[in-house]
């Protein structure tokens, strides 16, 4: 058993509102100059660039995880980890299916683009990952959790876009596996509007800076870091909640 520091919320190029360094490689060069041993990439409703990050992280002793930050038809952030590229890939198209055809204005809201392990620019995605897709929080968990992945709302102490902010509540039907924070040191305040008992709460960066890689995270006790046992180490902190 080891302790594996996790920051599995974190920006790149591929989302309009991350930064242009958010270049896999810098990512990856960026995790592990601050001492993190487990990282996902999260862009908005689209999982492609975690793929080179996974590729860029294979020659070091650094576990990237695949995923997006989904938004859902209630407006709520989720995250959605898996362990392999394809079943994030596979997300991502049944995601991409459902996300309103509205061209990215990359002037207002920036740049969507999918660089692979050498800088290098592959493609602009057109249309505006910044959207809420056709699917229900409760629809996007039961496939999330279907495909063996991880399902975690972000940022539930936000006042845009979190789960507090559109229902007020966390209903206690929704099988999360954890919930992010900001504030680690508030979580008292928000107990009384969580219906789900035996839940966790996870702090990570939500990056969109090469800087801000790392500045929140979570330790998690377990022998390997698959989403398996990510999830089982925070069944364990849940029980403590
Ligand atoms: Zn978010
Ligand atoms: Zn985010």
């Amino acid at each position: 058993m080891g302790s594996f520091s996790c920051d599995l919320h974190i920006h790149s190029t591929l989302s309009p509102c991350g930064s242009l360094d958010m270049s896999p490689r810098e990512i990856v060069e960026q995790a592990l100059q601050v001492g993190l041993n487990v990282i996902a990439v999260t862009d908005h409703n689209m999982a492609e660039n975690s793929y080179y990050v996974c590729q860029a992280a294979k020659k070091y002793d650094l576990i990237a995880l695949c995923g997006m930050e989904l938004q859902t038809i209630e407006e709520i952030h989720l995250l959605a980890i898996f362990d392999d590229f394809e079943t994030a890939f596979e997300f991502q198209n049944h995601i991409y299916g459902l996300l309103p055809d509205i061209e990215n204005d990359s002037n207002y809201f920036g740049d969507q683009v999918v660089v692979n392990t050498s800088d290098e620019i592959l493609r602009c995605e057109e249309r505006l990952l910044l959207n809420s897709v056709q699917i229900s929080i409760n629809d996007a968990v039961k496939w999330i959790k279907s495909h063996g992945g991880l399902a975690i709302p972000s940022h539930i102490d936000s006042p845009t876009f979190s789960i507090l902010s559109q229902l007020g509540f966390v209903p206690d039907d929704i099988p999360f596996d954890a919930l992010e924070v900001c504030r680690m040191d508030k979580v008292k305040d928000l107990l009384p509007l969580i219906m789900l008992k035996h839940v966790p709460f996870v702090t990570f960066s939500d990056a969109h800076y090469p800087a801000d890689i790392g500045r929140r995270r979570t330790l998690l006790d377990m022998n390997e870091a698959t989403c398996q046992a990510i999830a089982k180490a925070l069944e364990a902190l849940g029980s403590e909640v």
